[in-house]
């Protein structure tokens, strides 16, 4: 049985992107950092339906806990499809922003990717497939998210390199960028705010987690073989760089 390991894919767009590989026919490796339950939730409801799960607790910002990670035994039998998609976005001003959380959100959003990269490379199947969360603010930039934006720009930039490298392997890697997406990200919205949103998308709507799982699914899958190193822009028509 082919392997996927989700980081952050107890909740938001991780739990969708969890769920639908399970539907695809892999078995489900994914993390957690402070959301235990519905992580074990996610967990509970992939293996009703057959399918096997586990959620590991891991801090991508900790080396420790991801080389740990690494050697579950799932990792050592080989993983077939990494989908790095953890991430944290504080709505800061960019004019107020300071060092410390600059370097929270680097080590979390890029450091993290990166760190789990490196520990699991080894245990890459041939042909696996990467595929990163990025954002729409890692093109275009935001005044209240210059660390989160420079964040996804360092990823998506990284990971473009990392496909160029892997290519002779035939490995592939590519970045997925969200526009406005139904999670937690957005809960603070006032109704208000919500309706500007979906005025501001020309599809007219918000996505859905399950819109970038659908994404991330035809990426990792034979349907794709011949795509690497693109940034996939999944915002409905939002940003068209
Ligand atoms: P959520 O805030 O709902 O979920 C964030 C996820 O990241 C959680 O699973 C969380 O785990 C995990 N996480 C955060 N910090 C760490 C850490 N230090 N170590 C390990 N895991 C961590 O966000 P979304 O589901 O909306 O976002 C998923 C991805 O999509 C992110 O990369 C985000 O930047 C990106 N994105 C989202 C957009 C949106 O509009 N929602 C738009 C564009 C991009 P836990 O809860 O266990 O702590």
């Amino acid at each position: 049985m082919r392997t996927a390991l989700v980081t952050g894919g107890g909740r938001g767009i991780g739990a969708a992107i969890s769920q639908r590989l399970a539907k695809d026919g892999y078995r489900i490796l994914l993390t957690y950092c402070n959301s235990s339950k519905p992580a074990e939730m996610v967990v509970d409801e992939i293996r009703d339906s057959g399918i096997d799960a586990v959620a590991v607790n891991c801090d991508v910002t900790d080396a420790r806990e991801v080389a740990l990670l690494a050697t579950h035994p799932w990792v050592a039998e080989g993983i077939d499809a990494l989908i790095l998609n953890h991430g944290r976005y504080d709505r800061i001003d960019a004019k107020e922003l300071d060092v410390e959380h600059l370097r929270r959100t680097m080590a979390t959003n890029f450091e993290g990717a990166f760190l789990i990269w490196d520990s699991v490379k080894s245990h890459l199947t041939n042909n696996a497939r990467i595929c990163v969360i990025g954002s729409q603010l890692g093109t275009r930039g935001s005044p209240h998210g210059a660390d989160y934006s420079a964040s996804k720009a360092a990823l998506a930039i990284w990971a473009s390199s990392l496909a160029q490298s892997l290519a002779p392997e035939g490995k592939r890697v590519n970045i997925v960028a969200p526009g406005f997406v139904d999670t937690d990200i957005l809960a603070g919205d006032s109704k208000e705010k919500r309706a500007s949103r979906e005025e501001e998308v020309p599809l007219k709507r918000i996505g859905t987690p399950e819109d970038i799982a659908g994404t991330v699914s035809f990426l990792v899958s034979e349907d794709s073989n011949y795509i690497t190193g693109t940034v996939v822009n999944v915002n409905g028509g939002l940003y068209l760089p």
